[in-house]
């Protein structure tokens, strides 16, 4: 029987991989959601290839336009926050979260409510609402699977242990980082970088905020804290790796001494595969990893005095509560002010830090309350950058 999928993000570069794996396993998967924010062109594209029962898209006009552009569609097209969280209540084998940002977390919390699997991409959920999204899913029985490569790994490489052998045996969880575009350039250098510089990564073709988020290592930090909340394992217990090939994407240290390492290309369509099938293993379309040609792999320590962005996070995963929450939130407004020309690469750090240290802790047990954080997060980030223009 052929598995039904929900792509929410359907027309981001995670959308297209998801959909790459649709192609090459068409009895397999029946895309019955597609959801993008504003290309509403390349969804009426994906709504003619696919035939989804839902489809989803940011404003009314979007709608007016989808509606003209598909004559012959029947099924429903809905709109806006409304129309996404109507969708992730739709019925599906598989829901893949490839929303970016904050907002992808309100449909996360609606899928992680429906039982299934929730093949989570948007990191920003996690790093915003960890225990409340690990809470509904586990009170719901859905199994989240991370897409997010390094995170994905560990899973993988956890599958023997159970929930007492896990905090027995594991000393370490470590991430691999490429280090991104700028991880030799000094400080001095990082200052003049521009918005095409950082959107152009070495190893992974991905969205524009999560290029920029690896430029400067806030990507990882981010992920320091998806994985703390992904594994339930203590912040002292996570660490970080830069690795420029990016062929290892995580490592599990044990109590024996002995490390796991999950290798692959850098491909997105490898975790992807993992999630959409799991537990079966599906081919991907990614070339064998050939180590022989590959020749060597390299390993260095994180430098956290030009990666400031990385300190930031792992300071807000010490402090827990909201500040991982406003940390996320002041990321989003200083990257998109980056983006737009408004403040210098290395300001994206500042604005992260100002907010921060002036933030008052709170509490996360709530949909609403971390909601609230968010919205208070990004104003004072927006008056930050004001004062630096
Ligand atoms: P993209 O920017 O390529 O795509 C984002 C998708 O989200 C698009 O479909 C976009 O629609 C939609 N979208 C944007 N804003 C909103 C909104 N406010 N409401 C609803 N939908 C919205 O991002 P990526 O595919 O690169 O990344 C998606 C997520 O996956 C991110 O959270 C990222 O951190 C995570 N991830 C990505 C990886 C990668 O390799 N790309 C790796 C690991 C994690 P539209 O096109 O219409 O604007
Ligand atoms: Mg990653």
């Amino acid at each position: 029987m052929s598995r039904s999928l929900a792509i929410f993000g359907a027309t981001g570069t995670i959308g297209d991989n998801a959909l790459n794996l649709v192609d090459q396993h068409r009895e397999r998967f029946r895309v019955g959601v597609l959801s993008a924010h504003s290309n509403t062109q390349k969804l009426a594209d994906l709504a003619r290839k696919y035939s989804p029962d839902v489809l989803v898209i940011g404003t009314s006009e979007g709608r007016e336009k989808l509606r003209q552009d598909l004559p012959d569609f029947k099924g429903d097209i809905l709109v806006g926050e409304a129309g996404l969280l109507a969708a992730a209540a739709h019925k599906v084998d598989v829901a893949v979260l490839a929303i970016v940002g904050f907002a992808g977390l309100a449909p996360a919390m609606v899928c992680a409510a429906q039982g299934g699997i929730l093949a989570l991409a948007n990191k920003e959920a996690l790093v915003a609402a960890g225990p409340l999204l690990m809470r509904t899913a586990s009170d719901n029985n859905t199994q989240i699977l991370p897409v997010d490569s390094e995170h994905n790994a560990i899973y993988q490489l956890l599958q023997v242990q159970t929930q007492e052998t896990f905090h027995k045996s594991i000393e370490k969880i470590v991430l691999t980082a490429s280090g991104g575009p700028f991880r030799q350039f000094s400080l001095a250098d990082m200052a003049q970088v521009t918005p095409a510089q950082a959107v152009a990564h070495p190893n992974w073709d991905m969205g524009a905020k999560i290029s920029v988020d690896s430029a400067t290592l806030m990507n990882k930090g981010l992920e320091l804290i998806e994985a703390r909340y992904l594994f339930d394992i203590d912040p002292d217990r996570l660490d970080v790796l830069v690795h420029p090939q990016s062929i290892v994407h995580g490592l599990v240290y044990f109590n024996d001494g002995s490390v796991l390492a999950q290798k692959a290309c850098p491909d997105m369509r490898v975790p992807l595969a993992y999630c959409m099938a799991y537990p079966e293993r599906i081919a991907s379309g990614v070339a064998p990893l050939d180590l022989a040609a590959q020749g060597r792999l390299d390993f260095e320590a994180a430098d956290r005095d030009r990666f400031a962005c990385l300190a930031l996070a792992e300071a807000a995963m010490q402090a827990d509560g909201d500040a991982p929450c406003v940390l996320n939130a002041a990321n989003e407004i200083a990257v998109a002010a980056f983006l737009d020309g408004q403040i210098g690469f290395a300001s994206i750090g500042d604005v992260v830090d100002a907010v921060l240290q002036s933030h008052q802790a709170g509490a996360v047990d709530s949909l609403e309350a971390i909601v609230a954080a968010d919205a208070g997060a990004r104003h004072a980030a927006q008056q930050q950058i004001k004062t630096m223009r």
